[in-house]
C-alpha cells in the first residue's frame, strides 16, 4: 500500500524529533511502504487507518538522514 495523505497536511506535519524536519512517505527501502520517513533522523512512523502515528515510542529506529547515500559516494579508495 501507499500512504496517500492530503498534500496539505503533509506540508504541516513533522517529525517530533528534536529537528521537527520534514516527514516522506514509505522508506529509502520501500517507498511504498505505510509509514512516513523522517528527512532528518530516518526514523519511520507508522500509517494506522491514513492516520500517521507521530510518537517516538511508535517509531521505528532510524538509520540517519536518507540524503546520506553511501552508494552515491563512491568511497573507493581503500581497493586495489
Ligand atoms: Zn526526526
Amino acid at each position: 500500500m501507499v500512504v496517500n495523505l492530503d498534500p496539505q497536511l503533509m506540508g504541516i506535519l513533522v517529525c517530533p524529533c528534536a529537528a521537527h524536519a520534514e516527514l516522506r512517505t514509505g522508506t529509502a527501502a520501500d517507498p511504498h511502504a505505510d509509514v512516513l520517513t523522517c528527512t532528518e533522523c530516518g526514523r519511520s512512523f507508522p500509517v494506522t487507518d491514513g492516520i500517521p502515528v507521530l510518537l517516538l515510542d511508535e517509531a521505528l529506529p532510524g538509520t540517519g538522514p536518507q540524503s546520506d547515500d553511501p552508494a552515491s559516494r563512491g568511497d573507493h579508495r581503500g581497493l586495489g
